[in-house]
């Protein structure tokens, strides 16, 4: 039994969810991409028809709350004026696509541009189902959520069901078309009953008709703030970053893409180390996950942030900390080093666990740093 309820849906744009601070509002920028105006557009309407809080979430999408149901039409025109709006809210629950930040070429961009075309026509696949397009030289999103993904083989480009080891050698032409023939059998064999399910959990009980037999290419790490390519990562503390600050980051830069690591890759060199901004790689704010928590969200048991703020620089490198306001653990779905979970109590300890699970159960106030030497 869970503590928590489960909804089966991201929100959108024009499908806000409601949380403890108003109206949360999802934006999916195509091609993991924002140009300057539509940073200064999106922190102008953050700040005029939200809480002037900007979130960068795990699916590499923007995120507004603090939005009202008078201030949401408003919300939307700007949106709308700045090209980041879907025709409609089945449309934009369909693009649910994750593109590796660092990709290039007319190739990938025209295969994400056929993806995006292809789903808003294609079939009614659950809320959180995906797909991540990791197109780059190197292999990225393999820890991002995702049930089908066209990524790099060791040979070339390949289509894997999330869940299977290997995959599908496919052209470039091939990609989508196959990506939607995998969509429809995973619905057609049942992968979704009452409308909600995820290809790996359904890879346990039917048997994949597509090969999978070619290796994805090695995995590399997550990436880390500092320079990369002709631009540079920055990261925010829990991938929030207030308004303001967007705003001056499109000063720097003429472009942006949103990743799925709370952090923006910058078309711009560097970026001068101030508050709200992650710009070193060693950073321990980067070591810890916190998702809302209480007050600003209804289901939250427990505050979280100010705990892991606290906990942050006595996380040893290498490790992680997920503090999680209830079981269901947005801010961190797999296992961590250490998860906290919360519960009405205080937050159950679990070592190599993930929200929900149950532990021992200590108070905020008695979670200490050696606390976390014992558990870490
Ligand atoms: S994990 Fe955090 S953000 Fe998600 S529902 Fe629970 S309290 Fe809310």
């Amino acid at each position: 039994m869970t503590d928590f309820a489960v909804k089966g849906w991201c929100p959108g744009a024009l499908r806000p969810m409601v949380s403890g601070d108003g109206l949360v509002l999802r934006i999916r920028p195509r091609l993991a991409e924002l140009t300057a105006d539509q940073m200064r557009g999106i922190a102008e309407a953050a700040l005029v028809h939200g809480n002037g809080i900007v979130e960068l979430t795990a699916r590499a999408n923007v995120q507004l709350r603090g939005v009202t149901e008078a201030s949401h039409a408003p919300l939307l025109a700007a949106l709308d004026r700045l090209g980041l709006l879907d025709p409609d809210a089945q449309s934009e629950s369909h693009r649910n696509v994750v593109l590796t930040p660092f990709w290039h070429g007319a190739e990938v961009e025209k295969l994400a541009r056929d993806l995006y075309a292809a789903l808003r026509k294609g079939p009614d696949l659950p809320g959180k189902f995906g797909f991540a397009l990791d197109l780059g030289p190197e292999r990225l999103l393999a820890g991002t959520s995702a049930d089908i993904r066209i990524e790099a083989g060791r040979k070339g480009l390949i289509l894997r069901a999330d869940g299977a080891v290997g995959g599908q050698a496919v052209s470039a032409a091939e990609a989508v078309p196959l990506a939607l023939e995998m969509a429809e059998w995973f619905l057609a064999t049942g992968g979704a009953p009452g409308g909600r399910g995820r290809m790996a959990a359904h890879l346990a009980r039917a048997v994949l008709p597509f090969d999978a037999s070619q290796a994805p290419a090695p995995l590399a790490p997550t990436p880390v703030p500092g320079p990369r390519g002709d631009g540079c990562l920055i990261g925010f503390e829990f991938g929030i970053l207030r308004a303001e600050v967007l705003a001056a980051l499109a000063d720097l830069a003429p472009m942006a893409r949103v990743t799925p690591w709370r952090m923006l890759w910058l078309n711009c060199p560097s970026v001068a180390a101030q508050p709200g901004l992650i710009t070193a790689g060693d950073d321990p704010r980067l070591r810890v996950f916190a998702c809302t928590g209480a007050p600003g969200c209804p289901q939250a048991l427990q505050a979280t942030r100010g705990l892991a703020r606290r906990l942050a620089p006595e996380v040893p490198v290498g490790k992680v900390l997920h503090v999680s306001g209830c079981g269901k653990g947005c801010a961190h779905p797999g296992r961590a080093d250490l998860t906290l979970s919360a519960t009405p109590r205080g937050f159950a300890l679990l070592p190599q666990g993930r929200a929900g699970e149950l532990g021992p159960v200590l108070a905020p106030a008695d979670i200490t740093f050696e606390t976390l030497r014992k558990a870490l």
